[in-house]
């Protein structure tokens, strides 16, 4: 056995398509509608999450549930782990307030095994000492082909050949050998476990086809026998071309309505669902919601979270997930950076259009008499700070917006008026997504 705390549904209330209440897991309780930051990074995520918890605790109540990446975890989670219980001189806890943070505050530690899939993080994955040989040695396999390709020994279709056979190669292969895999998924729950984690999270590929998906519900399955509590997720990453056929989208609906797991964890690679051609996989994101209700009418202990949600997290969380994850920078795409003309600086979430504002923008806003926010922290950017200030300003200041945003949808399904966040969504950029919510729209 793992971990074992119980993990119960309280007060649920229902609106339409979402619902109030509160997660419990062991001795931890969360509201509905919480957002649970990605904390990548020691200065940039973990420092500012923990100054709005302290300095604006009212502003923060829906976003005290954290995720981390396993191949960061040595730079985040580990080292304030290893700090909360040294004492000061005087003997007392150096780290009281983080501590009493850990031991309210739910945590998640996502395996990311996708990126044995996708190259953004394969080179850290090839060399994580937490991650299990078996895969670090896969990321090095598939690295090696990349190189190939870099040189010129290899076209970029045949190296993509190459890559696609090795990974089903391993992930397929696994699913076979029940000792590996077995070894595999225990090595990694336990390292979960020992970082405190509340829920399990299973080491699952990325899916793009029905026999990955099988793979998945093996680990899933296996995942549940090794963790014995019941505070282990079903944990599904899909890549978005899943979204672009409804035979696959129905398969996923089957699994999700099938399995016993009271936490449900759905992880959509790169979603963009913001661009206007994207009607289809609009409607089956919808109808990803529709299934996502219909679960968990029909077994009220059933919670259901979506990660790396970037902009869809706002609809997301209104039509169905009880719980959202988002980098505290508001995108999670893999790639990016900063564009030339930002100057270092990181864009600006717009609680309005709910969408992030490129620095330019950000300027003007600033020449015309400062930031168009009320929260805390924008309260007191008068002048345009530096660019490392700013980059951790901003962050905080999402974090407190969405947490507000959240709590007000809380407050929509008390009266009975959830319709307002499609009104939401109606002045926002994402004005396409007031479609997505069931039954109402
Ligand atoms: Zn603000």
């Amino acid at each position: 056995m793992i971990s074992n705390k119980p993990l119960n549904v309280e007060e649920p209330k229902w609106d339409r398509c979402t619902r109030n209440g509160f997660l419990r897991v062991g001795n931890k309780r969360v509201p509905f509608h919480t957002l649970a930051p990605l904390i990548t990074s020691y200065d940039y995520d973990f420092i500012p999450y923990f100054d709005n918890l302290k300095q604006h605790p009212s502003e923060s109540t829906h976003a005290r549930m954290m995720t981390f990446r396993m191949f960061e975890l040595h730079n985040t989670l580990k080292p304030l782990l290893q700090s909360i219980y040294q004492t000061t001189l005087d003997g007392k806890l150096a780290y009281d307030f983080e501590k009493d943070v850990i031991e309210t505050t739910p945590i998640l530690i996502d395996p990311c095994m996708e990126y044995t899939w996708y190259s953004q993080y394969r080179k850290i994955l090839s060399t994580n000492k937490d991650t299990p040989i078996e895969v670090r040695k896969l990321a090095k396999r598939i690295l090696a082909i990349v190189t190939k390709v870099e040189k010129g020994e290899l076209t970029k279709s045949e190296g993509y050949v190459k890559e696609k056979i090795e990974y089903e190669k391993f992930w397929l292969g696994l699913a076979k050998d029940k000792r590996k895999l077995s070894d595999v998924v225990t090595k990694i729950l336990d390292l979960q476990n020992s970082m405190r984690a509340d829920i399990g999270l299973p080491p699952v590929p990325a899916v793009y086809s029905p026999e990955l998906l099988e793979v998945t519900k093996q680990i899933n399955k296996i995942a549940q026998a090794v963790w014995v509590g019941e505070n282990c997720a079903t944990y599904v990453v899909l890549t978005p071309q899943w979204l672009k056929s409804e035979a696959l989208v129905d398969l996923l609906i089957d699994y999700l309505k099938s399995v016993d797991s009271k936490f449900i964890v759905l992880k959509i690679k790169n979603l963009e669902l913001d661009k206007v051609t994207y009607v289809y996989q609009r409607r089956m994101f919808k109808k990803i919601l529709e299934a996502v209700n219909v679960v968990k009418q029909n077994d009220e202990e059933k919670v259901f979270m979506l990660l790396e949600a970037g902009y869809q997290m706002y609809p997301a969380i209104t039509g169905g997930f009880d719980f959202v994850s988002t980098s505290l920078r508001a995108l999670d795409k893999d790639g990016g950076g900063f564009s030339p003309d930002s100057e270092g600086y990181g864009g600006f979430f717009s609680p309005k259009h709910l969408v992030v504002l490129p620095w330019r923008d950000v300027k003007i806003m600033f020449a015309n008499g400062g930031l168009k926010c009320s929260c805390e922290i924008c309260r007191g950017i008068t002048s345009i700070p530096s660019k490392d200030e700013w980059n951790v300003l901003r962050r905080m200041h999402y974090m407190l917006v969405v947490s507000r945003m959240l709590e007000d949808v809380n407050k929509f399904v008390l009266d009975q008026k959830i319709e307002l966040a499609i009104e939401k969504l109606s002045l926002s950029e994402l004005s396409n997504f007031k479609r997505m919510l069931p039954y109402i729209s």
